[in-house]
């Protein structure tokens, strides 16, 4: 391969990207802002676990690890959710027992880059990009107390959602971009393992809390432990991170609105004091790339809020689409890049809206009882038809449809559901033959439409 290829942060996409690229032969060389990870204590980032679905394992298949992740991995088939009387329901996720994982953020990350060394890559850490040339490559690092600049061949900005390429495209001509904070923010806390080391909540499920307008969720780590986090707004009279002024105020909080939790969590009062209230960012850019000089992947293309699970899922889709573009156009970069942003942008911001849309079912809807009964329904759908209606859960978390055509599904399958949940006596004539023409022909309308 003539080229050789600088890759802007050693996060998942970035060390995901560099074992794709050594494998196909070019030169890759990735600069980290961070310390190793793999032997300095760090923290991992954001979260501290994170769910893979459908969409991360293709990548991770393709990168060759998928097998060094699974034993890591906890299979999470549903929701459980906690309501604030005290009782619990359940939402298994498929309808066919298909599962999203939660898997260390830390493990995973360490992992991809061990991989994308052992392909031939190399990893320069403590290297903060300050400023990218656009139109030159030229790039320059701060490493220690010194100014490093590099001449980079073909460049990828995957260096998240404030990413330095991102920032030298802004000042560029003609690149549209925005940002949106949601006015809600997150706290990570702790369930720690049960005194015989195994889980105090069911391992298998993704715990929600849902109170409206905030909500409290839980995922499992192999230890045992829990990692919670609440999204709560910042501001606000009452619940908000801003009307928790005290230890007493936080404990009188839970006690009041999550107290099955609050008997979980013994160093809650010290999580909430220590861990960061972290923000949720949305961006948007566009172009993504800069003719066959560079491109952005990964959070750095789309940040998104986390509550369909989806950002690591869609960055890594990035790298397995680029590749898919490279076994095309061979090393046509001008072609790739082209074809790359042509195919992922529109599901960039499909992503992040589909995003943004699940934060209100799963801190408000599915405390519902009348939406309790459409995923029932949707579930009984997709049994009758299941080459028809897949639900819009399904289609993001456990296929390959892109993001832009399952945001085109959602009026669709709404109007559908609609429309059946107002038939009457919907339950007594739901098995007879003739409803069951009904809604084939019903099926078979919303499927072509
Ligand atoms: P990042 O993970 O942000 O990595 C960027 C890397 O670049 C970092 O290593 C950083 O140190 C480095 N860097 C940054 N700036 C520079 C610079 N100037 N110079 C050099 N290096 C630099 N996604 C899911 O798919 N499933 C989930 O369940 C999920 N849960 C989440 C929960 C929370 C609370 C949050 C906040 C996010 C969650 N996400 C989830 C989203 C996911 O974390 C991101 O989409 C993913 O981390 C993006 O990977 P990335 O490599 O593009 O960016």
């Amino acid at each position: 391969m003539s080229r050789s290829v600088t890759i802007l942060g050693a996060g998942l996409v970035g060390s995901l990207l560099a074992v794709i690229l050594s494998k196909k032969g070019y030169k890759v060389t990735i600069y980290e802002r961070r310390p190793d990870m793999r032997s300095a204590r760090i923290a991992a980032g954001r979260s501290i676990n994170l769910a893979v679905s459908v969409r991360g394992w293709n990548a991770l298949e393709i990168a060759g690890i998928k097998e060094a992740i699974e034993p890591i991995a906890i299979p999470m088939f549903g929701r459980s959710l906690h309501m604030p009387d005290g009782s619990a329901a359940y939402q298994q996720y498929g309808k066919n027992n298909e599962a999203i994982y939660s898997v260390s953020r830390g493990e995973l990350n360490k992992k991809l880059m061990t991989v994308a060394e052992e392909a031939g890559a190399t990893i320069f850490f403590d290297h903060r990009c300050t400023h990218v040339n656009v139109h030159t490559n030229e790039l320059t690092f701060q490493h220690e107390d010194k100014e490093v600049k590099v001449q980079a061949d073909l460049l990828f900005g995957a260096d998240g959602a404030f990413s330095a390429l991102r920032s030298g495209y802004v000042t560029a001509d003609r690149v549209d971009a925005s940002q949106f904070y949601l006015a809600h923010g997150y706290k990570e806390l702790t369930i720690p393992p049960a005194e015989d080391g195994g889980f105090r909540l069911a391992k298998e499920a993704l715990h929600i809390w849902p109170r409206h307008n905030y909500m409290l969720i839980a995922l499992p780590n192999t230890d045992g432990s829990f990692t919670c986090t609440l999204f709560f707004p910042f501001e606000g009279a009452e619940a908000s991170f801003a009307a928790l002024k005290s230890d007493a105020d936080v404990q009188a909080f839970f006690l009041k609105n999550f107290p099955d939790a609050v008997e979980l969590m013994p160093t809650l009062l010290e999580d909430f004091r220590n861990n960061p209230t972290a923000s949720l960012i949305t961006t948007r850019i566009f172009p993504w790339h800069m003719g066959d000089k560079s491109a952005l992947i990964g959070d750095a293309a789309h940040a998104i809020v986390p509550f369909y699970g989806q950002g690591m899922n869609a960055g890594f889709e990035d790298c397995t689409v680029l590749l898919g573009l490279m076994d095309e156009y061979g090393d046509d970069w001008e072609k790739i890049l082209g074809a790359y942003e042509q195919k992922r942008k529109c599901n960039g911001d499909a992503v992040g809206e589909l995003a943004i849309m699940n934060f209100v079912e799963m801190r408000d809807k599915v405390a519902d009882p009348v939406f309790l009964e459409r995923k029932r329904l949707e579930k009984e759908l997709g049994k009758m038809f299941p080459e028809q209606f897949i639900s819009i859960y399904e289609m993001v978390s456990f296929s390959h449809t892109p993001y832009d055509t399952v945001m085109k599904c959602i009026k669709a399958q709404d109007a559908l559901l609609e429309r059946v949940m107002n038939v009457p006596n919907l339950k007594t004539i739901f098995e007879t033959a003739a409803f069951g023409d009904q809604l084939k022909d019903w099926v078979a309308a919303y499927h072509t439409s």
